[in-house]
Parts: structure tokens; C-alpha cells; sequence
């Protein structure tokens, strides 16, 4: 048997069909540049994520970039986020020109701990910036608190938490400014790549839509300089496609995540993910925390199963970020967790001997 960490030809089987259609309905008008259907899009998602204003873009990282941004976040600043995700997290604070502060995560959820937040703010924080790793909502109830009593900014990484909750609300409308990342992998996945930022706030919103111009209103007059960041017709016309099964997906990631709950729980020598009881999870990866993790990952490897390490370094050892002067030993709850995760495969596909193939790999290789 083989069980590959993602099945992106399981996935569009069914889908193939209407999304072809919803492409040729772009090549009929040529509209590549802002064309109808992302207007439409952007309509969906504020449905879906319960949000007033979506602006789309050109990736996850562009939404990062443009947020901050629109938030006025430059040179002299400091904005606050975990060490332990993407790098497009913190590159997108270098890359306005901030200082990526970096707090550590709690080891349960690998999210942000927001008891180690305050110690951290000074009078240059402009800005707390935390993720929703692996499709689990950060614990926005204590964020939003501290950014309230400080004045911060918040904006939400939630590239990997679409339709992802806390305490009933949606991930990425909580703070000022959320993202989502369309990038292949992602619980709704683009044929390329694309992205979005979510606000309630419209003066923000009209200033991401300039800013994804290069700053442009009314044309060829800038008020601000942007970046060339459109989310592509053609994409969007894939996303309105795939967006119809997002929920059914996310359902099916759940229960998958379930069966590994009910059918792992006993294997000491593994820790799986922990759900804070006022999150719901959309599960995009399932990240376990192994003993002997790298013999696990290529053992599950020799009997074709697809896993992964998300991340191997954190992000305040990474040689771009030495400027910042951390050492080993600096986050070391993120360290541990660099050293044990190991993402197995929860994609809405598997079936049922999938999944009890994998279960019946990791209990031999435990013994
Ligand atoms: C995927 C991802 C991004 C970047 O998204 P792209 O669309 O690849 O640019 C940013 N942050 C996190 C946490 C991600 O997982």
C-alpha cells in the first residue's frame, strides 16, 4: 500500500471537470488581469470566513507583506511572532524593513505563548503576529488582551487555518488583519500560487486593494508605493471551483484526525497534536512528536508512507536572521519541537485502510 502525505490527483478527480469550465469561461474574456472572477471570490470568502472585507493577492506571503503595510509597519519597528513556522512569517517583517522579535511557543499546541508575550513588548513593538500552525487557531482570547492593553496591531498568520475557530469565531477576521495562503498544500490550494488578507476594517481594506497595485488610485497616481501583487484570474477561477468543497474537506480531515486519536492514543513513545477545547482545528497537518523521530520518518518512508518535518530549523537559527544575534538554547521549546515533529498524512482522501495501514507501521516500528 502506499499513502503519500498529500494526493493532489485523489483530490481533483471529481473537480477537474467544473474547474476546466470555470477556466474557459476566462479564456472566453481574456480578463487575466482582476477579471470577474476574483470579485466573486473575494465575495465567497468573506461568506465563508464571516469577514467584511477580502482582499486578494498574489501569495501568502505577499498578504503578509501587504498587511503589514497597510498597518504602516517599517523600518525602526519590531513586531512580535513564533519562531517556529514557515519563513515567510518572519521573512515578510525583514522584508518591510521591521525586526522580527521572536516569543516562544507552547508545547502543545506549537502556537504562540501568549504568557511570554509581554515581557517581550517595547516601546518599538508595533505588532504581534501569530500563527495558526498546522490548522490550529492560536489563543487569540489572551492575544487580542494583550494587544488591547498595549495598543499592538494584530495580525494573523493564518495561511494554514482556513475556516479554522476559537471560542466560535473564524480565524483570521479576530485581529486587524488576517492572511490566507493559497499555495498548492494548503487546505484550499490554488493550480499556483495566490493569497488573501481579511479585515473588518474598511480603511485598511481600501489600502490593501491600492497597495496590491503598486499603490495606484486613481490610476497612475500613488499615494503609496505597493507592490505588483494581483491575485491571478485564473486562479481565482480555481478557487471559486474548489472553495464549494473546502468545508466537506475540512470535515474529513477532522475525522481522520479522529482515527488517529482513537487508534494511536496508547503509543507512549508518541505525542499526538493537542486541541485547545476552545479551538476547532481544520487539521492541515497531523504533527505528531516522536522518540527516535528520524528513524520513524524513514521507516515510514520504506513502506511508502509520505511524512515530513515542518520546520527543521527554527526560524531564530536561520543563517538570514544571525543580524539578531540568537544562539541555541534561545527558544528551547521550538528547538524540541524541531527535533520531534513528524507530519503524517490527514488529507481528506485516505481511506479507511489507509489510514489503519499507517496506524499498523507506526505500532511495528514502536513495537
Ligand atoms: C504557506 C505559508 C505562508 C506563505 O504562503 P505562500 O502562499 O507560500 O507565500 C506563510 N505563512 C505560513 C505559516 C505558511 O504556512
Amino acid at each position: 500500500m502506499n499513502v503519500p502525505l498529500l494526493d493532489l490527483n485523489a483530490q481533483y478527480q471529481n473537480i477537474l471537470p467544473d474547474i476546466r469550465l470555470e477556466i474557459e469561461k476566462v479564456f472566453s474574456t481574456h480578463a487575466y488581469k482582476l477579471g470577474p472572477q476574483v470579485a466573486e471570490f473575494e465575495k465567497e470568502i468573506e461568506k465563508f470566513c464571516q469577514v467584511e472585507h477580502a482582499v486578494g493577492c498574489a501569495s501568502g506571503t505577499d498578504a503578509l507583506i501587504l498587511a503589514l503595510l497597510a498597518l504602516g509597519i517599517s523600518e525602526g519597528d519590531e513586531v512580535i511572532t513564533s519562531p517556529f513556522t514557515f519563513f515567510a512569517t518572519a521573512g515578510s517583517i525583514h522584508r518591510v524593513g521591521a525586526r522580527p522579535v521572536f516569543v516562544d511557543v507552547d508545547p502543545q499546541t506549537y502556537n504562540i505563548d501568549p504568557n511570554k508575550i509581554e515581557q517581550s513588548i517595547t516601546s518599538k513593538t508595533k505588532a504581534i503576529m501569530p500563527v495558526h500552525l498546522f490548522g490550529q487557531c492560536s489563543d487569540m482570547e489572551s492575544i487580542m488582551k494583550i494587544a488591547s492593553n498595549y495598543n499592538l496591531n494584530v495580525i494573523e498568520d493564518n495561511a494554514q487555518g482556513i475556516g479554522a475557530k476559537f471560542n466560535g469565531k473564524t480565524a483570521g477576521t479576530i485581529g486587524d488583519i488576517g492572511t490566507l495562503s493559497f499555495f498548492p498544500s494548503k487546505n484550499l490550494g490554488a493550480m499556483g500560487d495566490a493569497g488573501m488578507c481579511l479585515t473588518n476594517n474598511k480603511q485598511l481594506a481600501d489600502k490593501m486593494f491600492q497597495l496590491r497595485q503598486h499603490g495606484e488610485n486613481p490610476q497612475y497616481y500613488h499615494r503609496w508605493v505597493g507592490l505588483n501583487s494581483r491575485l491571478d484570474t485564473i486562479q481565482a477561477a480555481v478557487l471559486l471551483v474548489k472553495l464549494r468543497s473546502l468545508q466537506d474537506w475540512s470535515e474529513k480531515r477532522r475525522q481522520n484526525a479522529q482515527y488517529y486519536y482513537e487508534h494511536l492514543n496508547d503509543t507512549l513513545s508518541m505525542q499526538l497534536p493537542y486541541i485547545d477545547e476552545r479551538a476547532e482545528s481544520i487539521f492541515n497537518q497531523f504533527t505528531i512528536l516522536a522518540d527516535r523521530r528520524d528513524e520513524l520518518m524513514h521507516y515510514l518512508r520504506k513502506h511508502d508512507i509520505g511524512c515530513a518535518i515542518y520546520y527543521p530549523v527554527p526560524l531564530h537559527l536561520q543563517q538570514c536572521f544571525s543580524y539578531l544575534n540568537h544562539k541555541k538554547g534561545d527558544y528551547p521549546v521550538s528547538e524540541n519541537l524541531s527535533d520531534t515533529v513528524l507530519s503524517i498524512p490527514v488529507y481528506p482522501e485516505l481511506t479507511t485502510e489507509q489510514l489503519a495501514y499507517v496506524v499498523k507501521i507506526i505500532k511495528k516500528f514502536y513495537g
